[in-house]
């Protein structure tokens, strides 16, 4: 048995797999996210670790602890943790990625003239997003943790390094570089901390982990070894069998996320999407190019819960299909700002190319081909791009899946398993035990896509002019 840690952002679940890679047991329990103030958000990080622990500790007891060959953790990524190291006690809430609260350290350092530099040295853009400015607000917020972090008394992690603190009683401080390539600090060609970085977010590198492979030997679990640790896009993309250059996924959930496999050159992506470390195995290093569409499946969650447009996430399908189109209405959903490519944290949602003849089933129409038009504006940044793999829970929209292949141009493949995320990092897990050396994939359907070029063409434009006015 393998098991898979996968410690999300609403959730904790620890599945396991049998030899042959099937699931054979999940055991899930909801996390809580604290909103202190507007644009906050948080998360106790004790609460995070029990949560786990929990599920880790009940699948361990349905499969049988000595059935256990390897650990596997894939996380959210981004998010912080801070503890101190004596008594692995939390010294603040864990700052969750979605945190916006330093906005404005951001404008700052980007007013400063950091951007270009940390681009250069990371493949990321300067937004609250991503790790650095978080550490640095906890520094400078947190009465004495400055002093604490100076002397080695306090260690910061992502999810993964403080799972695996707290697993290991606090003999192992590690990341792999899919989790440290999303934090700022870390340098994409060296494969390391960078001083520059670290002394312009003023952060100590004693306070970081060590970062070793994402395959490899990171410590012991009750015994078996914790041998695969991946952020959670990336593991999706190993799970999605996204292993050769070229190769993209998505994954539709909440927002959408899409990878692609860039094999072992650093990419350098067009404006907006990001660079980034798929996974290291071995000396090997491979790199993928990412960008993130922050409203995704939540935009139908908000038809069905703040409109009551539709009484469920499946029948957005049905509704949207009532109509040959969107009678020119667009629905530019940003609600908290736009990410990839825009990266536009002021915009705001926009509904646009209303008439009297406008119905429900137009604004839901045009509120899936949103999420298809959003995602195809980040392809077009990735280059070339043969088929696009997809999971996550909107994913099972067969009419978003057509309406995707359909703007895109290429054909959408629907994964047949729904869990891709615990599987990427089981399977990489199972590989460095010598269970499998692999796992068959398996397509659920392919969607063709079925319109002209003219007419993909025409409503991509009126897409974009929409966008322009959302901006
Ligand atoms: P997450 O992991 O981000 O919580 P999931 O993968 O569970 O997300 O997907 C849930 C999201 O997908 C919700 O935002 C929901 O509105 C959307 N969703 C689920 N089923 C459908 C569907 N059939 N059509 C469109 N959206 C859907």
């Amino acid at each position: 048995m393998i098991l898979a840690i996968d410690s999300g952002t609403t959730s904790c679940r620890t599945l396991a797999f049998n030899a042959n890679g099937r699931c054979v047991a999940t055991c899930q329990e909801a996390l809580p996210l604290y909103y202190p103030q507007p644009g906050w958000v948080e998360q106790n990080a004790e609460e995070l670790w029990k949560v786990q622990k929990s599920t880790l500790e009940k699948a361990a007891r349905q499969v049988g602890t000595p059935n256990i060959r390897a650990v596997g953790i894939t996380n959210q990524r981004e998010t912080v943790v801070v503890w101190e190291k004596a008594t692995g006690k939390p010294l603040a809430p864990a700052i969750v990625w979605q945190c916006r609260r330093t906005t404005e350290l951001c404008q700052h350092l980007k007013a400063a003239g950091a951007e270009a530099p940390i681009r250069e040295k990371t493949g990321l853009v300067l937004d609250p997003y991503f790790s650095a400015t978080k550490i640095a607000w906890l520094l400078e917020n947190i009465p004495g943790l400055r002093d604490k972090a100076e002397k080695g008394e306090a260690l910061f992690g992502t999810v993964d390094t403080w799972l695996m603190w707290r697993m290991t009683d606090g003999k192992i401080y590690a990341t792999d570089p899919s989790n440290a390539s999303r934090t700022l600090l870390f340098n994409i060609h060296t494969n390391t901390w960078d001083e520059d970085l670290l002394a312009l977010f003023k952060i100590p590198q004693h306070a970081l982990p060590q970062v070793q492979p994402s395959g490899s030997q990171f410590g012991l679990w009750r015994g078996d070894p914790i041998c695969a640790v991946l952020g959670d896009q990336q593991a999706s993309l190993y799970g999605q069998a996204c292993n050769t250059p070229g190769m993209a996924k998505c994954t539709f959930g909440t927002g959408c996320f899409l990878l692609k496999n860039e094999g072992s050159v650093i990419p350098t992506p067009q404006e907006g999407i990001l660079g980034t470390v798929a996974w290291q195995l071995g000396e090997e290093l491979t790199y993928a190019s990412e960008g993130s569409v922050f409203i995704g499946g939540a935009a139908v969650q908000w038809l069905r819960d703040n409109l009551g447009l539709i009484t469920s996430a499946e029948e957005s399908a049905t509704v949207a299909a009532s109509v040959p189109d969107t009678g020119g209405v667009y629905f530019v959903p940003a609600f908290t700002g736009l990410g990839a490519p825009y990266w536009s944290p002021e915009s705001r949602g926009l509904l646009c190319g209303l008439t009297r003849g406008t119905t429900r089933a137009h604004l839901v129409r045009a509120t899936l081909e949103s999420i298809a038009h959003q995602n195809a504006d980040v392809l077009a940044g990735m280059g070339d791009i043969k088929t696009l793999r997809v999971d996550g829970g909107a994913s099972k929209n067969d009419f978003l899946m057509q309406l995707q292949a359909d703007l895109l141009g290429i054909p959408v493949e629907r994964s047949a398993n729904p869990e891709t995320t615990a599987t990427g990092v089981g399977m990489l897990a199972g590989q460095l035990a010598g269970v499998w050396e692999g796992l068959p994939y398996k397509i659920d359907r392919v969607f063709e896509p079925t319109l002209t070029e003219d007419e993909r063409a025409h409503r991509r434009e009126g897409w974009r002019q929409a966008v322009q006015r959302a901006l």
